[in-house]
């Protein structure tokens, strides 16, 4: 780095920030400090741009008028931190800046302090440059710097913000579980922490506070939240991070419907901090209606539900006996090329649909079934409209659902595809849905049993309670996700809160009564202790803040991520430790080479 003579900051303070100042500033002394954003030297003349965290104002070294501020300017390079003391003056007309909110104002320089320099950034601090993600992580504290970085950390501050407010508003307390505990149930694999002082023994970081969240409901506190991390050591999914962020929350004696009372008024809240308005009432559908009518279940509702309309073409013979025809139907696509049409059918076919594309055929063929079709999805001309049904025999325990899940798989992939004609996938639309009453058990093929498809902590639906042990694949959870423009934001459930009702779930899940002891048997005995009608959701508030960013991954809104390979490029960790602190936890490493 070049020898640039540097001063103390001293006594100095700022007067304003750099977003600040306007016209009606004029006239004003200030004093503000930040980085050099951008440079411009016209002999004379010397332009910097000055950023600090609220924006840019522009500074102007006069030679005429200030040569010794003006000289020690030459020295600036991009990314020095300055301090300068100046008077505030109003832009002739054609110098005015509309880009920035400071533009119809400059500061006339008239001392300077350099606090100190920069070498020369790895990349351009622009918004719009294309810069490798793995320069930008390495180098996260200059990316970090970039405004579209610093409005989506800003958005995620006033979003955790206004989750606060929401929640202390409507009596719930912030309460910290610990992250150094037991290996909790929510599927994944556990971050292993080693102890020193009992070598041989391990903690786990918590995949979430589950547990800990519940046993607070047993304490009597009611309701709870936390903004908290939670570890999942996945496998390498395309935007996982092995640590994320949930808003966790669980509250004592309520309905599904209070649970959804509490989060309404917070997403709304939570919007409107990052500048979206959004309906205030959300929207819910069952599991079953999301399959039937979206076959998913996380439904994108920009785009229309599909219909099953096998009553209308009853002896047909398009579809097998038993299971659905599908109408799928998009908006304002309009006249497809064969070649659209055979890529269409192709999707299907790869996910084992028959595709009647042909829609004058189809017309021609069965012309008051159609018609009747075409008033049930409300088709209107321009719209498209196809039938979908299972080609062959479905595999599978619940061969319905695989023929939905399928249809549900090319809705999407035409919506998606045709996008640029519809305009449905607005990303600035923001659609919330409430799916509730998921099936509660998932049969595992591998393993040849039933897993919780939520948790081993959900309750059942009272009326399906007998079913538990005679009838698993028709027992409904108390359970419900918050779902957002096709994407999982969050899921939660009643919880079980009697023991003797535990005991028939672990049952069911083809637990012993020994090895649900050994796992959970804090929680099992916490039941015993008078514990309350309980239940609660975590949202994820990574994919949040995303989505309201309108970012593409949630590595755009974590200050400090890791790659999809779980590094972290900056500091990077993993990494090997000194052999004498293996030794000291007791351990020694058995690594393939
Ligand atoms: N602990 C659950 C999860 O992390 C959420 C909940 O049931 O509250 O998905």
């Amino acid at each position: 780095m070049a020898d640039v003579q540097l001063d103390f900051l001293g006594s100095l303070r700022r007067t304003h920030m750099c977003g600040e100042l306007r016209a009606s500033d004029a006239g004003q002394p200030v004093l503000l400090m930040g980085w050099v954003h951008r440079r411009r030297d016209l002999g004379g003349v010397i332009f910097i741009h000055l950023r600090d965290r609220e924006g840019i104002t522009q500074l102007v070294f006069d030679e005429s008028r200030n040569a010794a501020a003006h000289k020690r300017a030459q020295e600036l390079g991009l990314e020095f931190v300055m301090a300068v003391e100046g008077v505030v003056t109003t832009r002739t007309p054609e110098t005015v800046n509309p880009n920035i909110a400071t533009g119809e104002v400059e500061v006339a320089v008239s001392k300077i302090w350099i606090l100190n320099e920069s070498r020369t950034p790895p990349f351009p601090l622009e918004d719009n440059v294309d810069v490798k993600e793995d320069i930008r992580l390495k180098y996260r504290y200059v990316d970090l710097r970039r405004p579209r970085m610093q409005r989506n950390i800003i958005m995620r501050a006033k979003i955790a913000l206004a989750v606060r407010q929401a929640l202390y508003g409507q009596g719930f307390l912030e309460i910290e579980t610990p992250f150094m505990t037991r290996s909790t149930p929510e599927g994944a694999r556990d971050y292993l922490v080693p102890s020193r002082v009992q070598p041989g023994n391990f903690y786990a970081l918590p995949q979430s506070p589950q547990i800990f969240k519940q046993l607070l409901m047993v304490s009597g506190y009611e309701r709870y939240f936390q903004i908290v991390r939670c570890f999942r050591d996945e496998d390498l999914r395309a935007d996982r991070q092995p640590e994320f962020t949930q808003i966790d929350l669980e509250m004592s004696f309520p309905q599904e419907e209070q649970i959804f009372e509490v989060i309404e008024p917070l997403i709304w809240r939570v919007c409107q901090a990052a500048g979206q308005t959004v309906e205030e009432k959300i929207p819910r559908i069952t599991y079953a209606e999301a399959m039937r009518s979206y076959g998913s279940d996380k439904p994108d509702l920009r785009v229309p539900p599909f219909h099953c309309v096998e009553d209308l073409f009853a002896d047909a013979g398009l579809s097998a006996d038993g299971l659905p025809l599908v109408a799928i139907h998009i908006p304002k696509i309009g006249q497809l090329s064969r070649k659209e049409r055979d890529e269409i059918k192709a999707f299907g076919q790869e996910r084992g649909l028959r595709v009647f594309d042909d829609a004058k055929r189809l017309e021609r063929d069965y012309p008051e079934a159609i018609a009747k079709t075409r008033e049930r999805a409300r088709v209107a001309e321009g719209d498209l409209l196809m039938l979908a049904a299972w080609a062959g025999e479905p595999s599978g325990a619940l061969p319905e659902h695989t023929v939905l899940q399928a249809c549900g798989q090319l809705r999407l992939y035409i919506a998606q595809k045709y996008n640029d004609r519809h305009g449905l996938l607005d990303p600035e639309s923001f659609k919330f849905l409430w799916v509730a009453d998921f099936p509660m058990f998932e049969w595992d093929e591998e393993d040849q049993r039933w897993n919780a498809a939520h948790h081993p902590f959900t309750s059942v639906h009272d009326a399906d309670l007998e079913k538990l042990t005679t009838d698993p694949a028709h027992c409904r959870a108390k359970s419900y996700d918050l779902v957002l423009n096709g994407i999982e934001l969050g899921s939660g459930s009643i919880r079980i809160h009697r023991r003797d009702v535990q005991s028939k779930v672990f049952a069911a899940l083809g637990f012993s009564e020994e090895e649900a002891k050994r796992r959970f048997g804090f929680l099992l005995e916490a039941l015993e202790y008078g514990a309350p009608p309980h239940g609660g959701i975590a949202l994820g508030l990574d994919r949040l803040v995303m989505i309201l960013a309108g970012e593409q991954s949630i590595r755009e809104v974590i200050p400090f991520p890791k790659t999809a390979k779980g590094t972290d490029l900056m500091c990077e960790a993993p990494s090997p430790v000194p052999e004498r602190q293996l030794r000291d936890l007791g351990i020694r490493l058995n690594v393939p080479q």
